[in-house]
């Protein structure tokens, strides 16, 4: 009992969005799912991208493609103030950020009307590009990653997996294709292999504990024929 008890007092900070809680499988506050795929998933969505939100300041940034879809979804508007590696980390209005300002129907550069879908302003002739590099703020160097053109990538885009978000800066519920797309397409090579390590980790408990429990089974017969004796 007083175990049970002491279990359930656990104390945890969310590794999302760092808020303090009793021991739970579901942040309280931002929702994420605490498991390990959970959270597996979760990091897979982190990057270089914010949008400022007053309901949630501590979460973690997003990756472009999360970003650019909630522009697409309209809850990132042209007067959302958002930061990332095009604004070298400084909080700017969207309808000025290169990368997010064409989806919302602005030249970033010239703020003349233009289709989301354009690949260059008819008016400035300024590209208009993707930024795609995770783990690039766009603070070391002048300028961030180099941008490319929508739809060059033969990776799965993020769009696809991220597609249910209802707000900005929460992290999508979790759908059996997503957990599929997890598993291929977010995340870095080292990703992967930590993800592998950490099946593997599970599997080798798994064959010790059923290893332990085969010897204590061997002893309980080896008492047993003793007594017998
Ligand atoms: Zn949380
Ligand atoms: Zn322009």
């Amino acid at each position: 009992m007083g175990c049970i008890n002491m279990a359930k007092q656990r104390i945890l900070v969310c590794p999302i969005c760092g808020e303090t809680q009793q021991e739970t499988s579901v942040c309280k506050v931002c929702s994420s799912s605490l498991d390990a795929d959970g959270l597996l998933h979760a990091e897979g969505s982190i990057g270089p991208w914010w949008a400022r939100d007053q309901q949630s300041p501590f979460s973690p940034g997003m990756t472009y493609d999360h970003i650019a879809e909630l522009a697409r979804r309209g809850d990132i508007e042209r007067h959302t103030i958002l930061r990332g590696p095009t604004t070298r980390q400084l909080w700017k209005v969207a309808r000025r950020v290169p990368g997010i300002a064409h989806i919302l129907g602005r030249c970033h550069n010239c703020g003349e009307h233009v289709d989301p879908h354009a690949r260059a302003c008819d008016a400035c002739n300024v590209p208009f590009l993707t930024f795609r590099d995770r783990n690039n703020f766009g603070v070391d160097v002048t300028v961030p990653s180099e941008g490319k053109f929508d739809g060059m990538s033969s990776f799965l885009s993020d769009t696809s997996i991220l597609d249910t978000q209802s707000t900005p800066l929460t992290l999508p519920t979790r759908s059996e294709e997503s957990k599929h797309a997890v598993e291929e397409g977010i995340g870095s090579p080292q990703f992967h292999a930590l993800q592998r390590k950490l099946r593997q980790g599970g599997r080798t408990i798994k064959m010790l504990s059923i290893a332990l429990t085969i010897c204590f089974i061997a002893l309980v017969f080896v008492v047993l024929a003793l007594i017998n004796r």
